[in-house]
């Protein structure tokens, strides 16, 4: 089994039956819902097909979690029925009215903050870097801009204003309504967009507190304020997330790497999950091989010790989807036979079960175990483990908690097994057997580090060595 996890967006492409269980079959981990496009009818149909396909498949690669991707304070251009070509050095109207009076040639834009966030030779960025204004001019509720970068602008798409402070919310009360939709779909994890502190994040705690939900909180670091406040965003969050189109944007394009590896080692250090997003894949939405520059970049941030890849354009609206997940599988295989950068060595010992965890990493690698096996109620046991990111060794999970089954399609490293009674330790050295059988059945070796972090009658949390 791979270390790295595979996260896809569902979009036109994808949005059936067949195809998401095709892209399970293929290596698919976690499913991706972007809040900025599906409706909750939509969203629904894709969790009722995830349902359908966890029940009916054999888990080879654990079951498919779901992820709701809110849309947070970000700016698009109005709904049109027309694209406008949009030629270099042509001016245009930007305006934030929203009539039936607005004339045709003006675009529109849905922040009413605009005038007074931007300066006249203020850059704005439509459709990812695609098109490009320099404003001249500020009038009362439009600015007149200078096309720099031409293009076909469509209905709908995403602005950016590099390295402005957007004045919305954090969490908007579209995103609010989201949220409560993926509390009561009992999801696994929601993404925050355009994460700039932590409160942003206790934020969103406290509303999951409130309906006693245990969904994870993946934060989506996206600009510059996301970046300055990264280490108290990455501890007040369970995962982090390199969303690069946005970043690509927000900040110096050229400095990227550089801050990728920025994000990778605060979650490497804190503890916490990770996830490169965008263009990973890019050109094979259309294509059906991809660059030799994507491969190079699939493999860094495998380098990096990535626990997930995540694909966008390359699932939603692609014409490989299921090709796409085959090949990340295949880059993972051949990368992973790597030490990783080693971000993982810096990781903070901040509890006895941390420090134990790391113990049994190096324990496992010094006897060459088979593998880990690790049993848990809460997942902390797994988080903890999978925070050591051991070399070529699986992390078996054995849980009895359905949600902390799921969550652990996200983890890297972690293969999940779900039994319903583990307070007997003779009984589930059984079940654990039973389970492990396919594995074992390759292996010569039958020798486990053991992590359990049950208190029982029956045995108590401890770090072992055993024989299956
Ligand atoms: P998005 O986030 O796809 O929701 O924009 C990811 C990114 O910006 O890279
Ligand atoms: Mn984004």
């Amino acid at each position: 089994m791979n270390r790295t996890k595979i996260i896809a967006t569902i979009g036109p492409s994808t949005a059936n039956l067949s195809a998401i269980r095709n892209m399970h079959v293929a290596g698919l981990n976690v499913v991706r819902i972007n809040m900025s496009h599906a409706s909750h009818v939509e969203a629904k149909n894709i969790l009722d097909i995830v349902k359908q396909v966890n029940k009916s498949q054999e888990h080879k690669y654990g079951p498919i979690s779901v992820l709701i991707d809110t849309q947070g304070p970000e700016i698009r251009t109005g709904e049109s029925n027309i694209s406008l070509d949009l030629k270099m050095g042509q001016v245009v109207n930007l305006t934030v009215r929203d009539d039936q009076d607005v004339e045709a040639s003006s675009i529109k834009i849905n922040y009413k903050g605009l005038i007074d966030s931007v300066k006249k030779g203020s850059m704005i960025t439509i459709d990812n870097g695609l098109i490009n204004f320099k404003v001249l001019e500020k009038n009362k509720d439009n600015l007149k801009c200078k096309v720099i970068d031409g293009g076909m602008l469509g209905s709908k798409r995403h602005v950016n204003l590099p390295g402005i402070r957007v004045d919305l919310p954090s969490i908007t009360k579209k995103d609010i309504l989201d949220i409560k939709f993926a509390i009561n779909e009992d999801v696994d994890f929601i993404a925050l967009s355009f994460v700039r502190s932590a409160s942003d994040v206790h934020e969103l705690r406290k509303i999951l507190d409130k309906h006693q939900s245990s969904i994870k909180i993946i934060s989506k670091i996206e600009n510059q304020e996301g970046l300055d406040n990264i280490h108290d965003i990455t501890k007040a969050s369970d995962v982090v997330m390199v969303a690069r189109g946005d970043l690509g944007i927000e900040t110096d394009l050229a400095n990227l790497p550089n801050i990728q590896r920025r994000i990778m080692y605060s979650a490497a250090k804190f503890g916490k999950r990770s996830i490169v997003a965008t263009h990973l894949l890019e050109s094979m939405i259309t294509n059906p091989n991809p660059t030799r520059a994507e491969v190079t970049d699939v493999a860094n941030a495998i380098y990096e010790g990535a626990d997930a890849l995540m694909l966008s354009g390359e699932t939603s609206i692609g014409s490989h989807p299921v090709r796409c997940i085959k090949l990340i599988g295949k880059i993972a295989k051949q990368t992973e036979k790597f030490r990783t950068l080693g971000y993982e060595n810096k990781l903070i010992e901040d509890s006895d079960w941390q420090s134990l965890a790391v113990l049994g990493r190096d324990l496992a690698q010094k006897t060459d175990a088979a593998g880990i096996i690790v049993v848990t109620r809460s997942g902390t046991t797994a988080r903890v483990m999978a925070n050591t990111k051991p070399h070529g060794k699986t992390i078996f999970v054995f849980t009895n908690n359905i949600k902390v089954y799921r969550q652990m399609s996200l983890y890297g490293g972690v293969k999940p097994f779900y039994i319903k009674n583990i307070s007997n330790q003779k009984a589930l050295l059984g079940k654990i057997n039973e389970n492990l059988k396919p594995f074992l059945k390759q292996k010569t070796n039958r020798k486990f580090v053991f992590l359990s972090g049950i208190h029982s009658d029956k045995y108590t949390d401890s770090l072992q060595l055993i024989n299956l």
